[in-house]
């Protein structure tokens, strides 16, 4: 059996030779008038956090977009904005701005959410089995920032029988502005 008596090191006694009172060569130089810090002096502002942090998220989002984004609160059925938007355009994450649906893969599923068949091609969107509330669904989050959108489901009713079932205040619509699609 080995002694593991942890021997503390104590400095002995209180003489620290290497300071010198009053070194020489430290004046402070009476002609650097205006020590104050420059204002506006680029890269010096602090960030309030850095991004995708939840600080960031939470300075940056309202409560109610940020509590469905970021803690995965699902929004009341029939209460979003966009459940009921029919105009032609594209839905993007309304953290970060990144596209992910089309209107023309939106339809009404009667579920009280904003649903649609498909992302968009470039399927923006990341995939987690979910097993909270009981239930086995795959959660869908905006694939830039994480961003909790919803969840899919299989029983859509499209060619790719999906269902993507999304909160109305993950998302962020911006209309085709009347800009006329020419063939
Ligand atoms: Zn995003």
């Amino acid at each position: 059996m080995k002694d593991r008596t942890v021997r503390k090191s104590r400095p002995a006694g209180a003489a620290n030779p290497a300071t010198e009172p009053g070194a020489p060569g430290s004046e402070a130089e009476p002609g650097a008038a205006g020590s104050e810090a420059e204002p506006g002096a680029p890269g010096s502002q602090a960030e309030p956090g850095a991004a995708g942090s939840e600080a960031y998220w939470s300075a940056r989002l309202p409560r109610e977009r940020y509590s469905v984004l970021r803690e995965k609160v699902t929004e009341p059925p029939f209460t979003g904005e966009l459940l009921d938007e029919h105009a032609p355009g594209t839905y993007s994450c309304a953290g970060c701005g990144s596209p992910l649906f089309s209107s023309t893969r939106k339809f009404d599923s009667g579920s009280g959410w904003p649903s649609f068949t498909d992302p968009l091609p470039e399927d923006p969107i990341s995939y987690t089995t979910d097993t909270s509330h009981g239930m086995v669904r795959t959660e869908i989050c905006c694939s830039r920032c994480g961003g909790h959108l919803g969840h899919v489901f299989d029983d859509g009713p499209g060619p790719s029988g999906k269902r993507y079932c999304v909160n109305s205040l993950a998302l962020a619509f911006a209309p085709e502005n009347g800009a006329s699609v020419r063939s």
